[in-house]
């Protein structure tokens, strides 16, 4: 079942609305605002990524890399007590456990763990819980266990896959997880790129693709309340005929609770803030099975510490999510859609730069180099030029979007743009960005029988320009295919390494691009991840960005909500941290 959703997820996100694609070659803004071409449909596959061959594993059987530390321990002793369980923590002999990945310098990405039998009983409750949505067939199993965007992998597979239908079935399943002390891998819509829903300890997988019912919708306080397996495209279908639009667009096919969970953003961001300031109520089933409502449905509110936003970004290591509130927005009343070229990426990136100091409030800058352009041309069959390229929205009234076009131009001109195109017709506006959001298939399409190692690193807007150019060199330098795409207007930008995974060395040249990559933006009082999350990836940059005493808050907070560490396990927390 689960196979057939992820199929039917993707068909359903690469074919809606793209009826047509979109050729953009025309300047004047005063001769005819609106020059697009529409041409037949060719989006085609994508090259998803290929999957290396993993070695079948019991069904009945989970890995304890850190666990056998934890089932020494009870829930209570852990506590916000300085350390001396080591249920969370053992720095002493991490090697022998297995649990190197992912500790400080770490250069592993295969995400070791050891194997614990899966008891036969805890099988037999959860069939009692979930009828027929349960599956232990290996192939169901090995989708859920292999991320289908990055190439992180781990030793083990979930031994099962549950999909429950409701808040009190997710409870109950969680309950039983807790009481046997297996873990548990919440999974949404797994867009996610930095192996957050690898099960490197095996366990179980709650993937929430069945709890998607849109729950009720205030149209007069702009709010939403949805279960936590709709997808962000879906639930943006429904609510185009009230006027009403979420938001946030991450990967095609992400669900609401995985977008929470990873605190996602995407192109929007520079004008609606991120997942962080779009959500107004969670509710969250927490490790021993209790519900707990994190807000209520008010737009602002000083009641208390702000669950709502620590469990925002906890990437399933608190609870899971199962029902989310969120703030809707007007759909503008117009937009337009304008893209320009650039002789080199420093004068692209000053360009969003400038525009953002303008004090215009744009939708979306997106910028993307040369060879991301050769991607998108190769994988839709455009003729796009092929040099640094920006994209941007400016929305409002007619007047005021076209004014901001008009500045923006002017700004554009100042910096050796060229080639400034803009559209104004809806159809060809949507295709555009779709092409852009896809803009990450198009690389895979580029070497479909490679992994891509993708970075997400994001700086204070004045560093943006300086740490592009200073990433595009070495990239240029480098014998690896590697393209640049940045949401500039929120200084955060993506390379996307694509390497060989049968050849080491390749894959060693890709993490040394991206070992540079986030060194420089810490560097540059930024971070390690502006928005893909931290999974497995990123967790060995966290404590040069972070510093230790927020690792180990973060470890008190996780030992006194999770005290069995069950949830999510071996993700965001690096495993060399000790409170
Ligand atoms: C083509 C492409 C483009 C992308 N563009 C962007 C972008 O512009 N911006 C951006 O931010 N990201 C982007 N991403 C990354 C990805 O789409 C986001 O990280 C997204 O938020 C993941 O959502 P998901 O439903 O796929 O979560 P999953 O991948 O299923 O899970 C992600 C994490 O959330 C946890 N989780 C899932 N559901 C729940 C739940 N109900 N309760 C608790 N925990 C849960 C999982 O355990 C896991 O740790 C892109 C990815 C792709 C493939």
């Amino acid at each position: 079942m689960a196979l057939l959703s992820w199929l039917s997820r993707l068909r359903s996100c690469s074919c809606s609305s793209s009826k047509c694609l979109f050729n953009l070659r025309s300047s004047s803004y005063s001769q005819s605002f609106c020059r697009t071409q529409l041409n037949a449909p060719t989006v085609n596959g994508y090259g998803f990524h290929s999957q290396s061959q993993q070695t079948k594993t019991s069904f009945f059987s989970w890995s304890s890399s850190m666990l056998p530390l934890a089932l020494a321990v009870s829930a209570g002793s852990l506590a916000l007590q300085p350390l001396s369980s080591p249920s969370l923590c053992d720095a002493s002999n991490i090697e022998a456990q297995g649990v190197s990945f992912g500790g400080k310098d770490s250069t592993e990405y295969v995400v070791k763990g050891s194997h614990k039998e899966v008891p036969e009983e805890l099988i037999e409750e959860l069939k009692a819980i979930c009828q027929d949505d349960l599956t232990l067939d290996y192939d169901e199993r090995y989708i859920h266990g292999k991320p289908q965007n990055s190439f992180h992998k781990a030793v083990n597979i979930p031994d099962v896959v549950v999909f429950p239908r409701s808040e009190e079935e997710v409870s109950e399943i969680v309950k039983i997880c807790d009481k046997h002390k297996v873990p548990i891998v919440p999974y949404g819509g797994a867009t996610s790129i930095e192996g957050h829903t690898l099960s490197p300890n095996g366990g179980v997988c709650i993937d929430m693709s069945l709890m998607k019912r849109i729950k009720a919708l205030h149209v007069e306080d702009m709010d939403v309340i949805v279960e936590p397996g709709i997808g962000w495209m879906e639930l943006n279908e429904y609510l185009e005929p009230y006027g009403l639009f979420f938001p946030l667009d991450p990967g095609p096919g992400a669900t609401i609770g995985g977008m929470c969970a990873t605190r996602c953003s995407g192109s929007l961001a520079v004008r609606y803030g991120t997942m962080r300031d779009n959500v107004i109520n969670l509710k969250v089933v927490l490790a021993n099975g209790d519900i707990v409502k994190t807000a209520s449905r008010a737009r602002k509110s000083a009641a208390g510490y702000d669950l709502t936003r620590l469990v925002i970004g906890s990437e399933g290591t608190l609870g899971v999510i199962t029902e989310v509130t969120l703030r809707l927005q007007k759909i503008p009343q117009h937009s337009v859609v304008a893209m320009c070229n650039f002789p080199s990426i420093k004068d692209a990136a000053d360009v969003a730069i400038a525009t953002m100091l303008s004090g215009i409030q744009v939708s979306r800058v997106e910028l993307m180099d040369e060879v991301q352009v050769r991607a998108i041309n190769n994988a839709n069959g455009k003729n796009l030029p092929e040099t640094p390229t920006l994209l941007f929205e400016f929305i409002g009234t007619e007047a005021s979007s076209r004014e901001q076009t008009l500045i923006v131009q002017k700004i554009v001109s100042e910096h050796n743009g060229s080639d400034f195109v803009f559209a104004e017709d809806p159809e060809a506006k949507k295709e555009l960005w779709k092409i852009r959001k896809e803009a990450l298939w198009a690389c895979f399409a580029m070497e479909p029988n490679f992994e891509a190692m993708i970075t997400d690193v994001c700086v204070p807007l004045s560093h943006l320009a300086e740490l592009i150019s200073k990433s595009k060199q070495k990239l240029d330098a480098s014998p690896l295919v590697c393209m640049v795409i940045a949401h500039a207007g929120d200084g955060n930008f993506h390379t996307v390494i694509l390497f060989d995974p049968d050849q080491e060395e390749q894959r060693k040249e890709a993490e040394r691009l991206n070992h540079f990559m986030v060194h420089t933006a810490l560097a540059m009082e930024g971070t390690c991840t502006g928005e893909h999350g931290v999974g497995t990836g990123k967790m060995k940059y966290l404590e040069q960005e972070l510093g230790v005493e927020n690792l180990k808050t973060m470890k008190r907070i996780k030992a006194v909500l999770d005290p069995n560490n069950i949830m999510n396990p071996g993700k965001l927390i690096p495993p060399h941290v000790c409170f």
